[in-house]
This record gives C-alpha cells, structure tokens and sequence, in this order.
C-alpha cells in the first residue's frame, strides 16, 4: 500500500501527496531542479523547460512542473541528456535577448574572474541592473553555457522608463510569463498579457502601450517576480549607478494599513534603496500594494521634522524633546481642567506602526480619558 504513494528520484524514494507534480516533490526533499518559469503561487506552465527530467518509459524529458508524481515513477533530474537540453535552452534564451552583463564573453576557465569583472569593468554603468541577482546569469554560470552557437537577435524592444516606478526592458525579457501570471493570477489585476507571434511575441499592457497608460496599479508584483533584468524599479535602477556599498536587508511590518504585510527593505548606506515582500510568510507571501513597495521616499524626505518645534510669537524655534513634551503636557493638562477631557482630539498617522497608533489610543483613552481618536492617513 505504501509503495503506492512512492516516487524514485535519483534512486532514492520519496513519498507523494495526491496532486503533487514531480518538481513539488523534489523541492519538498530539496533536490534541486533549477526552473526560470514556476512559482509556487501560480498555475504551472512549463514554458521555459528548465525542470526537464528523464521519467522512465517516457518518450521525450518532460516538464517536473507539470508533471504529476505516479507511484512507482522513477525520475532522474541530472544526467547528461538533461544537462545538454538545459544548456540548449539557456543558450538559445541567450541568443534571443540583449544580455550585457559580460555572460556573453568566453568564461568557460574561470567564474571567479567572470564575476569579478562586473565589479571592476570600466562599463560597469552600462550593465544591466540585474546582474548579480539575475536567474538567468546565475544558471548560465551554472551549466557553464557557450555563447557562439546561435547568432545573436536582440529584438530591439526600446526601454520603457516613462512611470516613477518601473523600468520595462522587454529585450531582456525571456517571455517566461511570471509577470503576467504574477498579475493575472496573484493579484488578479488583468493589466498585461502576451501578445503578438513567434518571435515577434511580447509581454504587452493594453494593446501594447506604455504601462502608464494601461490598467497597471503599479503594485510591483511583477518587478518581484521577474527572473531577469527585462522589468526593474526605477529607485533600485538609479542606486546601482552609484558606489558600490553593501546592501543590508531589514525585515519589517508595513506601517500604511492594518494588514501588517511583511516586508524587507534594502538599505545601502543608510537609505532604503528597494522594498519587496516576504515570499515566505502570510499575510502577503511577497505580494505588495504601489504605497508599500513603492512609498518609502517620505523616510528620507529633507522637509522631514528631527527635531521638535515650539512656535512662540508666531514663529518656529527648534526645542529639547524634554522642553516639548513639557509644554504639551502642560497644555493638555491645563485644557482638559478648563474644558474637560472631551475638548482635546489626538490625531495619529497611518505612517507610524500599528503598535504606536495602538500607543496612540491608549494614550487619548487612559491618560487624556477622551475617546477622541482618530488617524489620518495624509499626515
Ligand atoms: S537579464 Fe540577466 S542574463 Fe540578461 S543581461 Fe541582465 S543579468 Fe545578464
Ligand atoms: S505593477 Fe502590478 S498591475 Fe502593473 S503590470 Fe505589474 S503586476 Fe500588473
Ligand atoms: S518581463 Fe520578466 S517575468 Fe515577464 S515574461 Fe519577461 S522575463 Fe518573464
């Protein structure tokens, strides 16, 4: 009865759950089958044959993703078969593209000096801003491509760079349709799709306009999503063009709304550079709205109060926090004795945590004694 539920992978057996495909398994006991197209959110596709494996008594290799674990299947995920056909696939993706990130010089001696290049090449301005955290980059270093085999056909797509948010570089793209599941599945926005044919096909917003001009609420899912440099976030765009420092991820709660979503923000000296969701972990799983992956600029805004102001004789003057809540707490105390606790409202942001807004309201509550509490979300 056991042996029912039993699937090989490399002579070793696993169990299966009904519905599982061959690559959830996998995944499950970590073995590694390296993918471009899946996501664990979305409907498999098997579009960018990847996970290809050997499945005995199988005609051809077949898609891991797709392909629902039987008992007693007996799969291999790394045999030279499938090394060749990754190789294929990753050099006509390859060919298929305008890829500058240096993959396309001979670095089949040293991946030490390819990956240093980057860093120290005189060009390093011009290199897509992917590289270095680029799936694609990542698996032709892996499977050691050679870039010589088929003639290179860059389609020519001009970049798009005309919203504050994203930058579309559609002669990256791979046309692995993460973005366009990442939209229409996940947060089910309908604003992109493929269009056109064979190689002329393109991942396309409303009949091919600029995302500006289509359904697109710039919540950034696909940016997220996106295995290679073909859709980036304007601001990581920018800081990439300046020193290189080491980014630190910060993992946080948003602080817009009160569904907490988790987040990480990227911080290279000192300034957020980039936020994306935590792929691991509810409420979001990676998934954001526009204002919190993308409304972080008030953190370093230069009109940002440091320091607190007491305005004597109509005019500002910089004071002690000791000196300011001095005045507060005498004014309030002095107000409600004349007019009762009901005269004083407190106001709080939606632009602070949910624990000082939660402070916020104990403080208008249990101290003032009012329940004149509100918060505003233009504060
Ligand atoms: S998208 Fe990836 S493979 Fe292509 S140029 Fe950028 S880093 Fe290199
Ligand atoms: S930003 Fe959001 S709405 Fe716009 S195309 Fe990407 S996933 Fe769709
Ligand atoms: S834009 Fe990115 S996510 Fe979308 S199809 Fe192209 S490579 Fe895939």
């Amino acid at each position: 009865m056991e042996s029912e539920k039993m699937i090989l992978i490399n002579g070793h057996e696993f169990m299966f759950f009904p519905g599982e495909t061959i690559l959830q398994v996998a995944q499950r006991n970590e073995i590694d089958i390296p993918t471009l197209c899946f996501m664990k959110r979305a409907t498999p596709t098997g579009a960018c044959r990847m996970c290809l494996v050997e499945v005995e008594g199988a005609r051809g290799l077949v898609a891991s993703c797709a392909m629902p674990a039987a008992p007693k299947m007996v799969v291999r995920t790394e045999t030279p078969r499938i090394g060749r056909a990754r190789r294929l696939t990753l050099e006509l993706l390859f060919s298929s593209g305008h890829h500058n990130c240096l993959v396309q010089e001979p670095l089949r001696d040293s991946q030490t000096d390819f990956q240093l290049r980057p860093i120290t090449s005189k060009e390093r301005e011009d290199l897509c801003p992917a590289s270095g955290t680029c799936r694609l980059q990542e698996l032709a270093l892996r499977y050691r491509i050679g870039i010589d085999r088929f003639p290179p056909s860059d389609p020519g797509h001009p970049i798009e760079n005309v919203n504050p948010f994203i930058v579309r570089d559609l002669s990256k793209c791979i046309l692995c349709g993460r973005c366009v599941q990442a939209c229409n599945e996940i947060q089910v926005n309908n604003a992109i799709s493929y269009g056109y044919r064979g190689s002329g096909s393109k991942i396309v917003a409303k009949g091919d306009r600029a995302l500006k001009d289509s359904d697109c609420v710039f919540c950034g899912e696909c940016v997220q999503v996106c295995p290679v440099g073909a859709l980036v976030t304007k601001q990581d765009m920018e800081s990439r063009t300046q020193e290189e420092a080491a980014t630190e991820m910060v993992r946080t709660t948003c602080s817009y709304c009160g569904v907490g979503c988790q987040l990480y923000l990227h911080v290279r000296e000192d300034k957020i550079v980039k936020v994306t969701g935590v792929e691991e972990v509810g409420p979001n799983y990676g998934s954001l709205c526009v204002k919190g992956r993308f409304g972080y600029d008030f953190v370093h805004d230069s009109g940002r109060l440091k320091k607190p102001l007491i305005r004597e004789n109509g005019k500002f003057r910089e004071a002690s926090w000791d000196e300011a809540l001095n005045v507060v707490a005498g004014k309030l105390k002095s107000l409600k004795e004349a007019h009762g606790a009901d005269a004083i409202g407190v106001l709080s942001s939606a632009r602070i945590t949910n624990e000082e807004n939660y402070l916020a309201q104990k403080f208008a509550r249990a101290a003032i004694g009012t329940n004149n509490i509100d918060h505003c979300a233009r504060l």
